[in-house]
């Protein structure tokens, strides 16, 4: 059996989107899972639209996901380049034959002359198609004899080529390994350009040239290419080449259902639309997301493991990846769960490497500690996080004391009324040689009965004074370890906002 080869191709226009990035994961998947190649090739033939630096970003957000092709413009295997730029000679060959076998011709006609055409079509409520009707009035080599033809390209007249489509009722069946049957129609197709002006081929030929030099078995792509597929096998008959099997993926929708998630959506809806940040927009890496929970929340985007299972590792997933539980119709991107699923991996993680983490995290805040102090809150405060981040939002009053207080907080615990509570207790907390959270929880109690005072109003003034609210892990373990003169520090300052 013939080795899979499959291939990511994308353009070089800008950031990725999760969309292509899905696209890349279940090429890569397919591939791993029958030991196969997954071969990254650039397609920027399109001079004009690419963008600078968004090559770097590609490879930069395959390498953070772990999706390491087999080939790639940084990694040659038999079949470079991997860059459509540098692939023109091997184009030049298969222009020169679509012509002679009378595939495809020049065409010299000038791009207003089109227009006009266009234009007055529309006027009269009707179409213009460059096509095998129109084609003979047009300025192409079909439409002139051999001499001018000739005579043209010698002065250096500017054309492009055009593909001959044959479209009398040109229909067949092909399968889809996502959608199934797919009746395709080639009656309303154009002769579209296959050689643009600038001697460079259109997406369309390059594509279809390089998949089939590139010994491409299966081609995995968005749902977007599908209006191409007509043309594109044109192509492979005209070529006399093998079609490979061909598999559309469903478009990924905005999170209300109806749309298309689109570059613009990530700041609406509070979640980036692209694995790394790019220029001023935050990309799911920045935000905290984990690699491989980023794999997991794009890998169910359109793919139904079944069962119920919801977390898969990248092994897992290459293990149990298919193109059949590929769902045709679009997938709905749900931000609350991709943010639960980025907590299990959270949970999840070795408390070393949520160690080394934090550390980075807390550096943003010019913050130094030690492991073991890092260690306890962690532990004590990951249950409640989804991100790295969230650790901080969750534990930066362990780190500093707070001056601000949180006004309706302390409204609701009177504190004017309670005031003295706290001052009852600074006394027997200075005299503690001890200061851990069980003998704390043993001197306030202590106290609380000897006095009769009220136990939960005492612990949330505390939380007010240590915290700023009330929110926050148990108050004892607070205390232990912020220690006993931070803590005192802390009370001292509530009581005194407090008269103020
Ligand atoms: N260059 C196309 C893109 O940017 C690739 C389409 C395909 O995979 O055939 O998405």
């Amino acid at each position: 059996m013939k080795k899979m080869r499959v291939r990511f191709a994308p353009s070089p226009t800008g950031p990725l989107h999760l969309g292509s990035l899905r696209t890349a994961l279940y090429n890569y998947l397919l591939a791993k899972k029958h030991q196969g190649d997954f071969i990254l090739r650039i397609e920027d033939t399109d001079q004009d639209r690419i963008v600078p630096g968004s090559e770097d970003y590609i490879i930069e957000a395959l390498n953070w996901c772990g999706l390491t092709p087999n080939e790639s413009p940084y990694n040659f295997g038999n079949y470079g380049p991997y860059r459509q730029s540098e692939r023109k000679p091997l184009y030049d060959v298969y222009i020169r034959q679509l012509i002679d076998k009378g595939h495809a011709y020049y065409a010299f006609d000038a791009l207003e002359r089109i227009n006009t055409l266009r234009e007055k079509r529309k006027n009269k409520g009707e179409v213009f198609s460059y096509n095998e009707k129109t084609r003979l009035q047009m300025d192409n080599s079909l439409s002139m004899t051999s001499q001018e033809l000739s005579h043209r390209l010698q002065q250096g007249q500017p054309y492009v080529i055009r593909f001959k489509t044959n479209t009398i009722n040109e229909c067949f069946i092909l399968h889809d390994e996502v959608r199934g049957k797919l009746q395709i129609n080639t009656k309303t197709l154009e002769d579209k350009i296959l050689v643009k002006s600038d001697g460079m081929p259109t997406y369309h030929l390059a594509n279809v040239i390089d998949d089939h030099l590139m010994k491409i078995t299966h081609v995995i792509r968005g749902e977007e290419w599908l209006s191409s597929l007509p043309l594109h096998i044109l192509l492979y008959k005209a070529l006399g080449w093998e079609i490979p099997c061909f598999a559309h993926l469903p478009l990924i929708f905005k999170p209300e259902g109806k749309g298309k998630l689109s570059k613009r959506d990530g700041e609406r809806i509070g979640f980036p639309v692209f694995p790394l940040s790019w220029k001023d927009r935050l990309g799911c890496r920045e935000k905290g997301y984990f690699p491989e929970a980023f794999i997991n929340i794009i890998a169910l985007l359109g793919w139904n493991p079944g069962g119920e299972q919801e977390i898969f590792s990248l092994s897992e997933l290459i293990d149990k990846f298919s193109l059949q539980r590929v769902s045709k119709s679009g997938a709905r991107f749900d931000k609350e769960k991709a943010k639960w699923i980025n907590q299990q991996y959270l949970r999840k993680k070795p408390i070393e490497e949520l160690i080394s983490l934090f550390h980075k995290e807390l550096e943003k805040h010019q913050i130094i500690s030690t492991d073991e102090y890092l260690r306890k809150i962690i532990e004590a405060v990951k249950e409640r996080a989804n991100f790295i981040s969230e650790i901080w939002d969750h534990s930066y009053y362990f780190f500093e004391s707070t001056n601000q207080y949180d006004v309706k907080s302390i409204k609701k615990v009177e504190p004017m009324k309670n005031i003295f509570l706290l001052k009852k207790i600074t006394q027997p907390l200075s005299k503690l040689h001890h200061f851990d959270a069980s003998t704390l929880k043993k001197t306030f109690e202590d106290l609380i009965q000897k006095k009769q005072l009220c136990f939960s109003k005492m612990m949330l003034q505390m939380r007010l004074a240590l915290v700023g609210t009330l929110q926050g892990t148990d108050i004892f373990f607070i205390m232990e370890m912020i220690g006993k003169e931070e803590t005192l520090k802390r009370v001292y300052r509530f009581m005194f906002f407090l008269i103020q």
